[in-house]
């Protein structure tokens, strides 16, 4: 501790003030992890169980196949389990 008291004052605030940061960089982080691993809303990409102008999600490059051809899979970019007839906005052909 100094003699000053106004010094060690703003000594402490900085101490807080850099916690909270720390605090708050941690929490964002959890925040996007969270949302890579659960992936975007059927809705918000307008995922519909049927292809659109011949379009399939069994088509797409981000499609993970399921147990069979006709079972339903998974998707990097979009939660929830996929028809592999289906499509949605974000669709884009394998190469
Ligand atoms: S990005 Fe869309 S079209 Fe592609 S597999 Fe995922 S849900 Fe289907």
């Amino acid at each position: 501790m100094s003699e000053n008291p106004k010094f060690d004052g703003r000594r402490a605030l900085l101490k807080k003030a850099a916690g909270l940061s720390a605090a708050i960089a941690a929490a964002g982080m959890v925040a996007t992890q969270s949302a890579k691993a659960a992936g975007m809303a059927k809705s918000a990409v307008q995922y519909q169980d049927t292809p659109k102008d011949g379009h399939r999600c069994d088509g797409c490059a981000l499609y993970i196949p399921g147990a069979s051809a006709t079972a339903k899979g998974t998707c990097k970019a979009v939660a929830g389990s996929i028809d592999p007839a289906g499509w949605c906005t974000l669709w884009s052909p394998k190469s």
